[in-house]
């Protein structure tokens, strides 16, 4: 659309990301601009976006319905809802949900889940149970699974908005009869379970789920819950050993900490700060969260997913454990042996190895010194201080990764699966895309993760325009949309891609995160999605869908080996406390194939090949979560609300029923209603009087390319 004088616009702002004003003059390709906030703004004319006029002051529940699908036109919209909280909003079946950070009243109530209960989508304002009640009711009437894919950065409410899902999934399915209702409970309850002990508090959430998590809800041919399963994924096991200002470790050490005096004593707790695994950082308590509170409400949910007590008491020792085996601190002993630090450091060794009912010698040289095996004899190798601590934090966390693994599949078995089941619905809560000064192995995975997502869901919007057009039988053959195959070659193809390249490196005994660097250089030297940094030695640069992002390759081998350390295992498979020998069945009986290299990297992909299989079984549904600042921007800006709508975009991101688009624009061409035509002719007769092609006619609707609804209305505004 033409901009002119009078025009008006959006134009891009330092502190409000986007504002309105009236252009005042045009030079050129230049223009000048009186923002309503009474600034005088000398802009390009390419950088503005023209304001739509005739929206409505109270914003549209269906982003669809805004003639104009631009960023400013978009964020304005949720920026109104917001404003009179309505948090949620459509953008065609899309669900967008923005953070509240406040309970609002009623907003998940009883008798708002009834009045959703088999509501049409669009009859009733935008909600989570809205799009919930819509899978439930396809799975019913045709027989077909369904998921609720739920993303967003973190922070932005994926947990929250997963735990409506499951609790309105209840509603629907869940058992009249009481003694019935154990399923559904247990469903629930193994929210707290998890969060305890997989969440966490970051810069960026208080309550940030350090793991992905897939939730697959089995039901019976009445369409009442009859199973359910958790799959979870990649836990961030560095958490444990190491935290910084102003983060925390995971829940359960804190709940632990501030247990009743009797348990205390038995684990011979203290003060938080007392110990090194916490006290890295100077948070300890969290603004409105009562540790010694939730301590007893994570018991009680641990009751109802059927833990006995104990497995309880076997459970919270290992978490004392940990804690006491990150105060066993080492100090140089000759020229490259350690020792303990001091008494104290005997005194943790001591309740450390009390704790995982060990040998108190057995644990300090399973600490300090490996094996060195050599052809005639094993030699005992003492590792320095620094390698001890290694060891000691490596020890801690393959225990504390095990213990998680062992919650979620004790959870799924006591909840117990239907095999009789032949529908389910999946609910999908999963870390958003990460970028950080310092990228690595673990930003790698969740990016790669995204990444599948990302092709998933264009796929899946793409597929949804295409039945649009077909139901109004016009012309799609032609429209591409963006694909992201290229990255995910990059990254996954096998061989050559970088996670192959990653575990050929890992098994070569000689090589470091350096020659691994090269190895990168060299291969991808010209692949489009592959940048070395300038002056970078260590470091490659992903282009991501959602942006660039420097990866730190210091750290990917260690983290991709999938390795427990022998004299580890040895020690724990040997422990007196069955749960803890549980943890650590013999290797040879796991591991047939004894020797084989198993990494991270390739089983994390594995994993998400076959996420990626169920998800393709089933009809999907997406929530984008959105964390909202001061002006509503979300912090990665592709990975929100607009990759759905730049898809939209390729194709025909507007389009108004016939009698609609002629109320609007007639007055572009009065005489064509004088003549008494049929309403779709009409709308042609518009166009081509305007001078635009490329729009399509549908059976009930005219179809418009991006930016036409834009140009009709500045014809308009002529007049
Ligand atoms: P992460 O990726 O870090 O796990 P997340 O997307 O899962 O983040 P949540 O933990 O769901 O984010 O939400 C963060 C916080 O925002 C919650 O602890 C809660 O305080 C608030 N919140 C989220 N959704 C809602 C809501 N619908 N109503 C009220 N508060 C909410
Ligand atoms: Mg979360």
């Amino acid at each position: 659309m033409e901009i002119t004088a009078g025009s008006h616009v959006w134009v891009e702002d330092q502190e409000l990301a986007w504002v309105d004003g009236v252009v005042t003059s045009v030079n050129g390709n230049e223009a000048e601009v009186e923002t309503i906030n009474g600034n005088q703004v000398t802009t390009k004319l390419s950088k503005l976006y023209p304001k739509d006029m005739e929206a409505p002051d109270t914003g549209v529940d269906d982003m669809t319905k805004l003639s104009y699908l631009h960023e400013p036109a978009v964020l304005h919209n949720l920026a109104i809802r917001y404003g009179i909280k309505e948090i949620y909003t459509y953008c065609g079946n899309i669900l967008i949900a923005i953070n509240p950070f406040q309970a609002i009243s009623h907003l998940y109530d009883t008798k708002l889940m009834d009045s959703y209960k088999g509501a049409q989508l669009g009859d009733r304002s935008p909600h989570v149970f809205a799009i919930t009640d819509v899978a439930y009711r396809a799975m019913n009437n045709e027989g077909k699974s369904n998921s609720i894919l739920v993303s967003g950065e973190s922070g932005a409410g994926k947990t929250e908005t997963t735990k409506m899902i499951m609790r309105y999934l209840a509603y629907l399915g869940g058992h009249a009869a009481a003694e019935a209702r154990t399923v559904e409970r247990k469903v629930l309850e193994s929210n707290p379970v998890l969060e305890a002990f997989g969440n966490a508090k970051t810069v960026r959430n208080n309550n940030s789920s350090r793991f992905g998590k897939f939730v697959e809800i089995q039901f019976d041919a009445r369409g009442q819950i009859s199973g359910a399963a958790i799959r979870t994924y990649l836990l961030e096991k560095s958490r444990v050993c190491q935290i910084s200002e102003p983060e925390r470790n995971y829940h359960c050490f804190y709940l632990l900490c501030a247990a009743p005096p009797k348990e205390i004593e038995k684990y011979k707790l203290g003060d938080p700060k007392s110990f090194h695994y916490l006290n890295q950082s100077s948070c300890y308590e969290l603004v409105g969260v009562d540790d010694s509170h939730d301590y007893l409400a994570t018991k009680k949910a641990m009751d109802i997913v059927g833990i006995s007590v104990e497995e309880q008491d076997a459970i919270f020792r290992i978490v004392a454990a940990i804690l006491h085996l990150g105060n066993i601190a080492f100090a140089l002993e000759g020229e490259d042996s350690s020792v303990l630090e001091d008494d104290k450091a005997k005194f943790h060794l001591q309740v450390a190895a009390e704790l995982l009912m060990c040998d108190l010698e057995a644990l300090e040289t399973a600490l300090c010194k490996r094996n060195m095996v050599t052809p005639e004899e094993v030699i005992k190798r003492s590792l320095d201080p620094l390698g001890a601590a290694i060891s000691r934090d490596g020890l801690a966390k393959t225990i504390y990764a095990r213990l998680f693994d062992w919650l979620v599949k004790k959870i799924n078995v006591s909840i117990g699966q239907d095999p009789d089941s032949k529908c389910l619905i999946g609910v999908l809560d999963i870390y958003g895309f990460e970028s950080f000064k310092t990228s690595s192995f673990e930003q790698f995975c969740i990016n790669f993760t995204n990444e599948k997502l990302q092709q998933h869901f264009n796929q899946h919007v793409f597929k949804m325009e295409q039945s649009v057009y077909q139901e109004e039988e016009i012309d799609w053959s032609y429209i591409d949309f963006v694909d992201n195959q290229d990255v995910l070659d990059l990254i996954e193809k096998k061989p050559g891609g970088i996670i192959s390249l990653l575990d050929e490196t890992c098994m070569f005994p000689k090589s470091t995160h350096e020659t691994f660097a090269q190895k990168l250089y060299q291969t991808f030297k010209d692949h489009k999605r592959f940048v070395k940094p300038k002056l970078a030695r260590t470091e490659f640069t992903i282009v991501h869908y959602a942006g660039e992002v420097q990866y730190q390759c210091d750290q990917f081998l260690d983290k991709n080996k999938d390795y427990i350390v022998p004299e580890h295992q040895e020690l724990l498979s040997t422990s007196k406390c069955s749960f803890i020998a549980s943890l650590f069945p013999s290797l040879n009986a796991e591991t047939p194939k004894s020797g084989k290299f198993s990494s991270i990297g390739s089983r994390f992909k594995l994993q998400l090949q076959q996420l990626m299989d169920i998800l393709n079984s089933t009809e999907p549904h997406y929530i984008r979560c959105i964390k909202p600042n001061s002006d509503l921007r979300p912090e990665i800006f592709e990975n929100g609300v607009l990759e759905a709508i730049r898809v939209k975009c390729e194709g025909y991101p507007t389009n108004r029923i016939f009698s609609e688009f002629l109320e609007r624009f007639s007055i572009l061409a009065p005489e064509v209603l004088k003549e008494n035509v049929e309403e779709n002719v009409a709308c042609k007769s518009i166009m081509e009087k305007v001078g635009l092609s490329n729009y399509q006619i549908g059976k009930t609707k005219i179809f418009l390319r991006a930016g036409q609804m834009a140009e009709l209305d500045g014809r308009k505004a002529k007049l």
